[in-house]
C-alpha cells in the first residue's frame, strides 16, 4: 500500500490576517458544494521542492474546510528515479534521447504503484510525470477515483516532443489536467483532457514564511558562519541544471569585482526524487573553488524551514537565476519577504515579477550581476520593489487562492459528472 503523508493541522480561519474575511468566505461557501467529497494527492516525494511545499499546506486545508484529503507519495528505486529525473530535464528543454530501457522502468514502477493503491476517492490528483501513469496501468482506475487529475509543475516551453508523444497516451486517461501557465501548451493543448491553469502559492503561516525577529535571523546567518554585517545574496534551489547555480556564481564573481564584501550563499536540500542533485553540488562546489565567502549549505546540515526563512530574510538581494522555472516558490518567498527577487526571465518567474516595479527579471549572468551591484549599491530601490513584492503575492499567490482554485475545478468536474448522469438517465 502507498504510504500517507503525516500531516499537521491547519485553520484557514487564521489566513484572515493575510486576506480580507470576505474571500475566506468565498472559499468555505465553495467548499460547501463539495463537502465530505474525498480527494487522493499522489506525488513522489514528501521533502524537497516546490510540490511537497505546496502539498503540506494544501492538504490540511482541504481537511479544514470539510473534504477527506489524503497525500500519498510513490515508491521507486533511484534507477526509477534517476529516469524520471531524465523526463523531467527533457520536458524542460534537454535533448536526450528516451530509450527502450528507460521506458521499462518507468511503466515497471508506475504498473507497481498502481497495484499498491487502494481506498475509493472522488478525485485523485496525480503530480508530475513521475507517477502519471498510475490510472493507465489500473486495472480499474474509476474504481479507485471517480475523477482523475494531472498536475504538472514543469515549465514545458521547450518540451521534447518524442517524450511528450511517449507520455501523451498515459496523460489521456485523467479526466482533467493543470498546468501553471497557458504559455506552456500552445498547439498540444488540442490532444490534451481539458486544461486548468492553477498558479502554485505559499502558506505565509509556515515555518518557512512566517515573520521572525532580528536577532534569529542574525543568530542564524552566524551559524552558519556567515556575516550579517555584510551584504548577502543569496540563491536557495536544489542543485538542478535549470536553476544555474554555476551562472548564479559567476554573477557573484563579476559583483565581488564592485563589491568587495558581497557574500553567497547557496542553499539546497537534497530531494529524494532527484539523484542528479548529488552530482550537480559537486560540480557547484568545484565552480566555487576556494572562496571562503561562498557559503553552500543543504538540510544535511541542518538547514530546515525555518533557517531557510532567516536566510531569505537576511538577504541583501535574493535571486533565481533559472533557466526553465515551472514556477518558483522560491521567488514567491523572497517577495513575500519584501525583498528584491532578481529571477530569470522564464516560465513561471514572468508571472511573478513585473521587471522593475516588484523586482527585476534578467537573461544573462552580466545582467544579473549588473542588477546586484545596483541593489546593493541603492538599498532604497531594493526597498520599493520589495514592497510592492509583498503586495503581489498578498494578491495573488497565498495558499487560500491555490485551495479556491482546486475547489472551482473539483467543483467543475463534479458538474460534469451530474451532467453525464442526467445525460445517459
Ligand atoms: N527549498 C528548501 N530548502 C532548500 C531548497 C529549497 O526548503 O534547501 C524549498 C524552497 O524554499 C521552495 C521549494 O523548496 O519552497 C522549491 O520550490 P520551487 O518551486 O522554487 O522549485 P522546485 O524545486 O519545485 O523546482
Amino acid at each position: 500500500m502507498l504510504v500517507s503523508v503525516p500531516l499537521t493541522q491547519k485553520s484557514i480561519a487564521d489566513y484572515e490576517l493575510f486576506v480580507d474575511p470576505e474571500s475566506i468566505r468565498d472559499v468555505r461557501e465553495l467548499a460547501g458544494d463539495l463537502a465530505g467529497s474525498s480527494i487522493l494527492h499522489v506525488n513522489a516525494t514528501a521533502f524537497g521542492g516546490g510540490v511537497s511545499e505546496l502539498l503540506y499546506t494544501l492538504v490540511p486545508l482541504m481537511q479544514d474546510v470539510g473534504l477527506i484529503a489524503d497525500w500519498k507519495v510513490i515508491q521507486g528505486s533511484e534507477e526509477f528515479f534517476s529516469v524520471t529525473k531524465i523526463m523531467h530535464n527533457c520536458l524542460q528543454g534537454m535533448d536526450m534521447p528516451i530509450t527502450d530501457q528507460m521506458k521499462k522502468i518507468y511503466e515497471h514502477h508506475n504498473l507497481a504503484n498502481a497495484k499498491m493503491m487502494a481506498g475509493q476517492y472522488d478525485y485523485v490528483v496525480v503530480h508530475d510525470p513521475q507517477p502519471a501513469a498510475l490510472p493507465y496501468f489500473l486495472e480499474n482506475h474509476r474504481a479507485i477515483g471517480k475523477k482523475w487529475i494531472w498536475r504538472c509543475h514543469l515549465d514545458l516551453t521547450k518540451f521534447s516532443q518524442e517524450l511528450w508523444a511517449y507520455l501523451l497516451p498515459f496523460i489521456q486517461v485523467f479526466d482533467a489536467v493543470v498546468f501553471t501557465s497557458p504559455s506552456y501548451l500552445d498547439e498540444h493543448a488540442a490532444k490534451l483532457p481539458p486544461c486548468t491553469f492553477i498558479t502554485p502559492t505559499i502558506d505565509p503561516l509556515s515555518p518557512k514564511n512566517t515573520a521572525l525577529d532580528e536577532q534569529t535571523i542574525h543568530r542564524t546567518l552566524r551559524k552558519y558562519h556567515i556575516d550579517p554585517d555584510r551584504p548577502l545574496i543569496t540563491q536557495v534551489s536544489r542543485y538542478d541544471p535549470w536553476k544555474d547555480p554555476l551562472g548564479v556564481i559567476d554573477a557573484y564573481r563579476l559583483v565581488k569585482k564592485e563589491v568587495p564584501e558581497a557574500q553567497l550563499l547557496l542553499a539546497a536540500s537534497m530531494a529524494s526524487d532527484d539523484p542528479e542533485s548529488w552530482h550537480y553540488y559537486e560540480k557547484t562546489a568545484r565552480h566555487a573553488g576556494e572562496d571562503d565567502d561562498i557559503f553552500l549549505l543543504s538540510n544535511l546540515q541542518g538547514v530546515g524551514n525555518m533557517e531557510i526563512n532567516a536566510f531569505q530574510r537576511g538577504s541583501s538581494v535574493v535571486v533565481q537565476k533559472s533557466l526553465q522555472e515551472g514556477f518558483g516558490l522560491t521567488v514567491t518567498e523572497g517577495m513575500w519577504k519584501e525583498k528584491p527577487v532578481i529571477g530569470g526571465n522564464v516560465g513561471g518567474i514572468v508571472l511573478q515579477i513585473d521587471d522593475n516595479v516588484n523586482g527585476f527579471l534578467v537573461d544573462s549572468v552580466e545582467s544579473c550581476a549588473a542588477r546586484i551591484v545596483e541593489l546593493l549599491k541603492n538599498p532604497g530601490i531594493g526597498a520599493r520593489l520589495g514592497v510592492a513584492a509583498r503586495e503581489k503575492v498578498r494578491n495573488k499567490f497565498l495558499c487560500t487562492s491555490n485551495l479556491e482554485a482546486y475547489l472551482n475545478l473539483m467543483r467543475g468536474l463534479s458538474v460534469t459528472e451530474q451532467r453525464e448522469e442526467e445525460n445517459t438517465g
